[in-house]
């Protein structure tokens, strides 16, 4: 990247003589070698023509009446462009104090006269090409200075026989050093480093001296104001002939944002990014410090779980920004509150505030040790309470929430991490049904619901083994042709001893015992597989519709196993819709909403499943990636007895409508349903009026029938 705009072609002599004669033979000689030129008969002159014709040099005569020679060069500095201008000093005073003086005064070169006119043009075309040269230099120095401020990146240099360091203005800002610094050397350097990390700078630059290896070191530098910087600093010897270092070359970067960054990934993978309170993995792993230490010494350590209640009320009116505001602040309350307890010595020797942790949602931990009683316990639970049922100030209103509490302790209601949050859930969930707004104590018969699931659980382990999972299709059905369009396809459990167990039933014990993932990719891989075998018999492409888990949706893993079971089938991402309940949809909002983007952004569509019954709230939508909603049946059921759900479901539809989304109505079973659906612009219902959901064979058998003899292409997958 060369610029050489400023140069032009013929260049521009200035020559100024008082004599006519000389300046005459001047014009003649650098004319015939190719210049053009300008005169000026006095130094007045001179600097008045200099700045009207833009010489791109100065031939200058010194004595002249009124303003000699010296003045005029002065002059001509002074300004910008003069201050680059070559000038050249024609004089007959050979002494050498004209000669100190002519430079004194700006003059690159001196002349003496009379003038060997026939050599002028080789001198004036030489001094012109120094100062292309010099220009040049100039520029690049200004765009490594300019790269280097983007960079924030400077460069420096030891001459370690000198002892001389030299500097980028760059490197000199990083480290604070300003013009009024006086000279610089190393050790200047070196004391703006920050005094713990000055040891290790100086051992890493003396070793590269003595020895000629290169480093580089990450350190802090004082900043005025008491700010600090890090910077990455780095160098390499310079060797001679026999390979001994004679000096150092080396950079240094500001990385204070990256190492900013840094910090915050780390403190994010411990803590909750809204909160900044522990997050459920320091959480475990403080609890567990703290329940070795309690066994070893014979204390107690007792777990508080905390939920508010009705959170989604907030979120609901106040919209979600006010909704982590709360959050924030329960946060700053729940730590307070435990702080000012006297009881809660130390849950963690090292850190008090770790007692408290946001498990997600509106869910806290709270974990105590060297606790005396249950009174004492009781008491901290009833503080938290209190502190919770003060009205809380957020943007203007005023908010009263309640909590709900369970405790557990150990050893008594658990020796591990998992079991007391589990038992502190439990008791929670207790608190919460019997009356909200109080604490409860783990008992033991709350768990017994989680025993009875416990055969059940065993059982479905092995029921994936055993190829006792199976799915059931129910058609959907297009509203306007009476077509089938599509299947849902529901999973059914044929237990050996127990007959026909219902998604209802086995899908929650699934996802507590850790078993919806596999279960989740047996139901895909069997609904796509069933796809590709309709699509064999030359049945026209099908719409398989597959319910999801919110659990399903805790990792981006889904984006991974649906991609691979669509390739491994192979089945056509556009005959897959994926079936999302509302109240899954909200939780782990972010998650979830960016796995679906994913999911639709390979040509899956998204149905919102049971719609109504959750948030209800449509104004939702708008920012969810979902094409089809589906009406929950209960609103269906009453449609023609329950004017209520007659309006929602109207609602509903013509809402859905605006939005551009589809509509199904689930649960059709009468013919007045359908015709009130109808009329009001459902696109599509399913149902008992038209079809339970049924087993693969009878759904194969149908669509032979329902659909035209001539066989497909098959081209669509
Ligand atoms: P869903 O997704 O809302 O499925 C519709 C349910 O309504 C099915 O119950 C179906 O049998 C029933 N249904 C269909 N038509 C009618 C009707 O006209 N009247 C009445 N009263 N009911 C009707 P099912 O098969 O027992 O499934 C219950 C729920 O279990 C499903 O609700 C779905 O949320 C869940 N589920 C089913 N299969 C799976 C699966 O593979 N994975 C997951 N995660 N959940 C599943
Ligand atoms: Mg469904
Ligand atoms: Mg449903």
């Amino acid at each position: 990247m060369q610029d050489s705009s400023h140069r032009r072609s013929p260049a521009l002599i200035l020559i100024t003589d008082d004599s006519k004669m000389i300046r005459q033979m001047g014009r003649e000689s650098l004319e015939q070698s190719g210049f053009e030129v300008v005169e000026a008969e006095d130094g007045e002159e001179c600097v008045r023509s200099f700045r009207e014709s833009g010489p791109d040099l100065v031939l200058l005569d010194v004595e002249m009446p009124k303003v000699d020679g010296f003045t005029a060069c002065e002059e001509i500095r002074q300004s910008e462009r003069g201050a680059q201008t070559p000038v050249l000093m024609m004089t007959g005073r050979n002494d050498l104090d004209s000669i100190r003086r002519a430079y004194e005064a700006g003059a690159t070169d001196f002349s003496a006269k009379p003038v060997n006119w026939t050599i002028i043009g080789q001198r004036v075309r030489y001094m012109l090409r120094m100062n292309e040269v010099l220009d040049d230099l100039r520029r690049s120095q200004e765009r490594l200075a300019r790269a280097q401020r983007i960079a924030r990146l400077g460069n420096w240099e030891l001459d370690l026989a000198a002892q001389r360091f030299t500097a980028s203005e760059e490197l000199c800002r990083l480290y604070g050093l300003g013009p009024s610094e006086g000279e610089l050397s190393l050790e200047v350097l070196l004391d703006r480093v920050h005094v713990d990390d000055r040891g290790p700078v100086r051992n890493a630059v003396e070793r590269c001296a003595s020895e000629g290896t290169a480093f580089s070191v990450d350190h802090r530098v004082n900043l005025p104001g008491g700010r600090l910087r890090n910077l990455h600093l780095q160098a390499d010897a310079i060797p001679d002939e026999a390979g001994r270092p004679i000096a150092l070359s080396g950079t240094a970067q500001d990385i204070t944002d990256r190492k900013r960054a840094e910090e915050e990934i780390r403190f994010l993978a411990y803590h909750d990014g809204l909160t900044r309170l522990a997050n459920r993995r320091l959480f475990s792993e403080r609890l567990r410090f703290a329940l070795a230490h309690a066994r070893r010494h014979r204390e107690t350590v007792a777990v508080l779980f905390l939920d508010l209640d009705h959170f989604k009320r907030i979120n609901d009116t106040l919209g979600h920004t006010v909704g982590d505001l709360f959050l924030q602040r329960v946060a700053d309350r729940l730590k307070n509150c435990v702080r000012e307890s006297d009881c809660v010595s130390r849950v963690v020797e090292d850190s008090v505030g770790a007692t408290v942790s946001r498990f997600g949602g509106d869910e806290f931990m709270v974990a105590l040790s060297s606790i005396q009683n249950s009174d004492e316990l009781g008491q901290v639970a009833q503080r938290i309470l209190d502190a919770m049922a003060r009205p809380f100030e957020l943007d203007g209103n005023d908010v009263v929430i309640t909590a709900s509490i369970g405790i557990a302790v150990a050893p008594e209601d658990g020796e591990d991490v998992d079991s007391l949050i589990r038992n502190a859930d439990a008791a929670m969930f207790e608190a919460k049904n019997q009356s909200r707004g109080t604490y409860k104590f783990y008992e033991l018969a709350m768990n017994e619901v989680p025993h009875e699931n416990l055969q059940l659980e065993s059982d479905l382990r092995k029921a994936l083994d055993r190829s006792e999972l199976l799915l059931h299709y129910q058609p959907k059905v297009e509203l306007a042709g009476g077509r089938v369009v599509g299947f849902e396809a529901l999973a059914r459990w044929q237990h050996p001893k127990l007959g026909m167990i219902p998604p209802d039933t086995f899908v929650p014990v699934a996802e507590q015992a850790g078993l919806i993932v596999p279960l989740g990719e047996f139901v895909l891989r069997s609904a796509c597989s069933q796809v590709r075998e309709w699509r064999e018999m030359g049945l026209p492409p099908l719409r398989i519709s597959v319910n999801l888990s919110a659990h399903q949706f805790r990792t981006e893993e889904l984006v991974e196993t649906v991609t691979r079971v669509l390739r491994e089938t192979p089945v056509s991402p556009r005959c897959l819709d994926v079936e999302i309940t509302e109240s899954a949809m909200m939780q782990n909002q972010k998650v979830t909403v960016s796995v679906l983007q994913k999911l639709k952004g390979i040509g899956i569509t998204v149905s919102l499943d049971d719609f109504g019954t959750g948030y209800s709230s449509l104004s939702y939508l708008k920012g969810f990636p979902v094409d089809t909603v589906k009406i929950d049946r209960s609103f269906v059921r009453d449609l023609m007895t329950d004017p209520d759900d007659a309006a929602i479901t109207a609602a509903i539809i013509s809402m859905a409508k605006t939005l551009n989304l589809r509509v199904t109505a689930e649960g059709v079973e009468t013919e007045e349903q359908l015709a009130f659906l109808r009329a009001h612009g459902c696109d599509e219902m399913q149902g008992y009026l038209f079809s339970p959901p049924m087993p693969a064979d009878r759904a194969t058998e149908m669509l032979r029938e329902m659909l035209p003899a001539e066989p497909s292409s098959g081209s669509d997958d």
